[in-house]
């Protein structure tokens, strides 16, 4: 049998249709079959990529870490160097009431830990979150996405959660002095790159404090300058109680977190002692690679470029098949309008070697969120691949 085959009988699926794209190594943009065929990444995994594959710093830090040691213990028993200095150098870059650092090893605990942490700082059991937000796929998170297609056949699900409508200012009158938290991406992802309407977050901000409840903000898919800046908070100027981290976190590892102050996080060593605990969580390898990359995206200044990156971009992205192209940065959604003409794109673009994909709560739009150190030629090249393969369809 060749590998497709096993991949298809023995890896366990997600979907009758996937990609099946078979990779032999990936390099800076790209990523190349084992025929050969070269593909522009505009995924980057999801926002995960940022470095672009391979990144000679990472891969050369990750090395040197396998050699001292890898997993040890249980997270938070032991000092290790990785975790210590990512911690330190992350946290130096953010607020300084976001000083406390939890790792854990993905998006979705990262905000499984936020919402506990909430409960148990304000003593209160609501959970606020917005209608088309995505925030993970294990059971807390899934009970508080903005999808019900997604959450019906799972439930029952967390009790006490409330949904309202992003930018939708009226909505903000829900959070109450009963809600634990409110947990929002600063810019929605999966519903098709949605950004905040002017003030928005600085209303929610005020309704929380109001409240007394905490904000968390979820920058899985957004951080670390993916928008041009380090957080989209920062962009914003709102700064959330708890953020929470992923994706591109680990340069290419798995690796996640929630950060607040030392005050909120505190609450998770006692009553009951070990509030929240992971085997893996802050691997150090993941870890190693993490400060790597986070250097390495500070040394090399790759945010300085991404606002003149997106606007190549949108100069270039003209075609009478083109509705809108939405987002900040270098995560864009370019919208077709129409579901159809958005699969023959992906496929299509498969062929003539661009590799995209659309949104959980959005399948008319492609996204385009290539590594941030694609550069302009880059850029010019996989335009007119894209418009070719527009014109094509
Ligand atoms: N939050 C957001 C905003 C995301 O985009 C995602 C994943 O796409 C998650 C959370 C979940 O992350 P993970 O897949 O690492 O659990």
């Amino acid at each position: 049998m060749n590998l497709r085959s096993l991949f298809l009988n023995h890896v366990a699926q997600t979907s009758d249709a996937p990609m099946l794209i078979e990779v032999e190594r990936a390099e800076g943009i790209y990523i190349y079959s084992p025929e050969g065929k070269r593909y522009v990444d505009l995924i980057a995994g999801v926002s995960v990529s940022n470095l672009g594959h391979n990144h000679p710093k990472i891969v050369r830090a990750v090395r040197q870490q396998v050699e001292k040691y890898m997993h040890l213990m249980v997270y938070g028993e032991y000092i290790q160097s990785p975790q210590v200095q990512f911690a330190k150098l992350l946290t130096s870059y953010l607020p300084k009431e976001l000083s406390s650092v939890y790792f854990v090893n993905s998006g979705t605990e990262a905000n499984e830990g936020a919402m506990k942490l909430a409960k148990r700082y304000t003593d209160r059991t609501e959970i606020v979150a917005f209608r088309h937000a995505y925030h993970g796929s294990t059971h807390g998170p899934l009970s508080i996405i903005g999808d019900e297609s997604f959450r019906s056949n799972y439930r029952p699900l967390l009790p006490d959660v409330r949904s309202i409508r992003y930018n939708n200012f009226d909505d903000l009158n829900l959070i109450t002095k009963r809600t634990a938290c409110v947990v929002a991406e600063a810019i929605q992802g999966e519903s098709g790159i949605l950004q905040p309407k002017e003030n928005f977050l600085q209303r929610l901000r005020k309704r929380c404090d109001e409240v007394g409840a905490l904000l968390v903000f979820d920058e899985v898919q957004t951080g670390f300058g993916r928008t041009g800046s380090l957080f989209a908070f920062q962009k914003y100027n709102v700064q959330p109680d708890i953020l929470t981290v992923a994706k591109a976190m680990g340069g290419g590892m798995p690796m996640g977190a929630f950060i607040s102050s030392k005050e909120i996080m505190s609450t998770l060593t006692h009553n009951p002692v070990l509030g929240h605990i992971t085997t893996f969580g802050g691997h150090p390898v993941s870890a190693t690679a993490g400060l790597a990359a986070l250097d390495a995206l500070m040394e090399e200044r790759l945010m300085d470029k991404v606002e003149e990156k997106e606007n190549l971009f949108r100069k270039l992205l003209v075609h009478s098949k083109i509705k809108e192209v939405r987002g900040v940065g270098l995560i864009l959604a370019v919208e077709l309008g129409d579901k159809d003409l958005l699969q023959k794109f992906i496929r299509k673009g498969q062929e003539n070697g661009i590799l995209s994909d659309w949104f959980l709560f959005c399948s008319t739009a492609f996204r385009i969120s290539p590594p941030l150190n694609i550069t302009d030629k880059e850029i010019e090249e996989v335009s007119e691949l894209i418009l070719k393969t527009l014109n094509e369809i």
